[in-house]
């Protein structure tokens, strides 16, 4: 039966035209979506060079009849809205009738497709937008889409692409996209007739992706349990505390099944993980948002990439605290958040090529300078389970998501390195010791210090290889935790300035001051008013080590006055707590005497979570000795 409708003009002209088939992997976009409206259970694509000598799309959805099959490459002709209403609800991916007949236009073309009932199917060839041939096709039910030689009649747009392998990491990313949002539907991906992707058809979100990211980095990552917040409904898979990207990559994320990038989400995400994610970094996420289509705009952006909310704030805040909530309940699990592996990896995906840097963990940062990732070093240094500590009277959320880090043992020193490099026996090791949600202070380990590199990282020796400690880092955590103590118990010890500091401050920063001045007295700085914008400080935090405290009242205000800009002012206070700690801290360059670095070293393993400074950096990186030998030729790779 003929369901295709040719949009009406006034309609048609509202629906934002534009390049809808930049690149072979908007062709896929596109086709693959159609796919998917055609209720298809399988989806093949397969790619030659690059999908620039070919893409094609085999599908086992509902196929079309001849009139439609000869009406879908019409311009504006679909079969998925109808009237001005349904543009402001879209329940398909497709709506603008614009792909087909824009594919066809630029490439040589072929339709083949088949309705289940009927008897014979259509095929039609269409050369840059002329129609060549149509003839019966007697393939199996669905459809075959085929687009050679793409823009052969256009050469200025032939000449924006890019090499094939280029290319293909783009058409495999957008189907990996697809795929993630699309478990139930098998999808095969081949390259220049060689197997890239198998996914079989799953139920299981988690599964499909593993297939996709391999074992390792799936058995990290948190579930987010469903939940609806003013009508957002948020669910799906975020990378634990410390698992995070230097691009975007790995930050998927869907609003009703449609890969989408949106402003509010990413706010949402950041807020979410708060310091559970490095400045710079991107959290690695498989995020799914569902909402009344009539609460958003998809018409906006030609790839339709890009969403309008009518409410933002309400989708930001939604996904800021299922993330928070995440984080913070898999601090809770006794035995860290990682699911049991079960089924090992799809074998294709371990061949998959990766696109570029989609895998640097962030931790593999502070010796980036080496070539091979860090091996990880869980084994030598998690602390050893003991019984759980009575729980503190005050909970910040601060300690709290650092609580989390060592709990989901994402930390440096435990998965530093990508998953690929990893052996699969040391992979297997690596699930072996859980650490506790909370962990009694962990004897530390025997260490042996060998000296000092760039007055900052120190340099041991531990059993099983070298060990780093970045001893700024080391002394943020123990400064973080004497801190967050001292105020749970009732206040940070102070020392008297022999001379009171007096401040001069601007009125906004005087504001800042008069705000949170319990807050500054309850971390040891004794600070009142003492003119129009003017304060006398008569103490600091006792183990500030700092020779001009003026100076660093400055860096404390500054502080606050770049939080207070942020978003929620909740979360000042604490956030104040831990960048004090920071600036508190011994200076990158203080040279320690070898008795100062042991009694650091203790006071870092006495802490709750030893592996990352308040910020979520590193504080130990270790070189096994196997990654030593290998790099000089004592052992052979791998
Ligand atoms: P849109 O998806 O915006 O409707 P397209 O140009 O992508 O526009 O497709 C035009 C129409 O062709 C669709 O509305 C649909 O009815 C039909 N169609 C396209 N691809 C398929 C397919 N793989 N299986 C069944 N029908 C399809
Ligand atoms: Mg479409």
């Amino acid at each position: 039966m003929a369901k295709i409708r040719i949009l009406p003009d006034a309609l048609a002209s509202q629906v934002a035209a534009g390049e809808v088939v930049e690149r072979p992997a908007a062709l896929v976009r596109e086709l693959v979506e159609n796919s998917l409206d055609a209720g298809a259970h399988h989806i093949e694509v397969h790619a030659q060079r690059g999908g620039i000598a070919m893409i094609r799309i085999v599908d086992d959805g509902s196929g079309m009849d001849r009139e439609d099959a000869m009406l879908c490459l019409e311009r504006h002709a679909t079969s998925k809205i109808r009237t001005k209403e349904d543009l402001g609800a879209i329940h398909t991916f497709g709506f603008r009738g614009e792909a087909l007949p824009s594919i066809a236009s630029v490439s040589r073309f072929r339709l083949a497709t088949r309705e289940k009932s009927a008897l014979v199917g259509t095929e039609i060839e269409v050369n840059g937008g002329k129609l060549v041939a149509v003839r019966d096709h007697g393939g199996a039910p669905g459809t075959v889409i085929e687009a050679r030689s793409l823009f052969f009649n256009v050469p200025a747009r032939r000449k924006f692409l890019r090499t094939e392998n280029t290319e293909f990491a783009h058409v495999e990313q957008q189907l990996r996209l697809h795929a993630i949002a699309n478990p139930q539907t098998a999808f095969t991906l081949t390259h220049n007739g060689e197997l890239v992707l198998h996914l079989p058809a799953t139920r299981d979100m988690l599964e499909r992706i593993r297939g996709l990211v391999g074992d390792e980095l799936a058995s990290r990552l948190l579930k987010v349990e469903e939940t609806t917040v003013q009508g957002v409904t948020v669910s799906g898979y975020i990378g634990g505390p410390g698992m995070s990207r230097s691009n975007r990559q790995m930050q998927t994320t869907y609003l009703n099944g449609r890969p989408i990038e949106s402003a509010s989400i990413s706010y949402g995400l950041r807020e979410g993980y708060h310091t559970a994610l490095m400045k710079g970094q991107y959290p690695v996420t498989f995020l799914f948002i569902q909402m009344d289509p009539h609460a958003f705009d998809v018409n906006v952006h030609p790839a339709k990439k890009e969403v309008r909310f009518h409410d933002g704030h309400s989708v930001r805040d939604a996904i800021s605290r299922s993330v928070s909530h995440t984080l913070e309940n898999a601090a809770k699990l006794p035995t860290g958040h990682a699911p049991a592996r079960t089924a090992p990896a799809a074998p294709a995906a371990a061949r998959t090529p990766q696109l570029p840097d989609s895998r640097q963990e962030q931790f593999a940062m502070p010796v980036a300078a080496s070539s091979a990732p860090l091996r990880n070093i869980a084994p030598a240094i998690a602390p050893t389970p003991g019984p759980q500590p009575a729980a503190p009277a005050v909970s910040h959320r601060v300690a709290d998501v650092l609580e989390r880090i060592a709990a989901g043992r994402s930390t440096p020193a435990i998965h530093p390195q990508a998953p690929e490099a990893a052996a699969p026996q040391e992979a297997q090791e690596e699930e072996e010791p859980q650490a506790p949600a909370k962990a009694e202070p962990a004897e530390p380990p025997e260490y042996r210090i060998i000296g000092v590199l760039q007055k900052l990282y120190v340099l041991m020796e531990g059993k099983e290889g070298l060990v780093l400690m970045d001893q700024h880092a080391a002394h943020e955590r123990v400064n973080f935790e004497k801190f967050r103590r001292a105020i749970e118990s009732g206040g940070v010890p102070c020392q008297r300035l022999l001379l009171p500091v007096t401040l001069q401050t601007t009125p906004r920063d005087a504001d800042l001051l008069r705000q949170n001045l319990p807050s500054l007295n309850r971390l040891g700085i004794e600070i009142e008013p003492f003119g129009p914008n003017i304060f006398k400080v008569e103490t600091l935090p006792a183990f500030l080590k700092t020779d001009d405290p003026a100076a660093w009242l400055d860096q404390v205000i500054e502080e606050l006055s770049s939080l207070s800009t942020k978003s929620s002012s909740l979360r000042l206070s604490e956030d104040a707590i831990a960048t004090i700690a920071c600036r508190a801290s011994v200076k990158s360059n203080d040279v320690l005497s070898i008795p100062e670095m042991q009694a650091l070293l203790k006071d870092l393993f006495a802490c709750e979570m030893p592996y990352c400074c308040p910020h979520g950096r590193p504080t130990l990186v270790q070189i096994s000795t196997s990654e030593l030998e290998r790099k000089f030729g004592r052992r052979a790779p791998g």
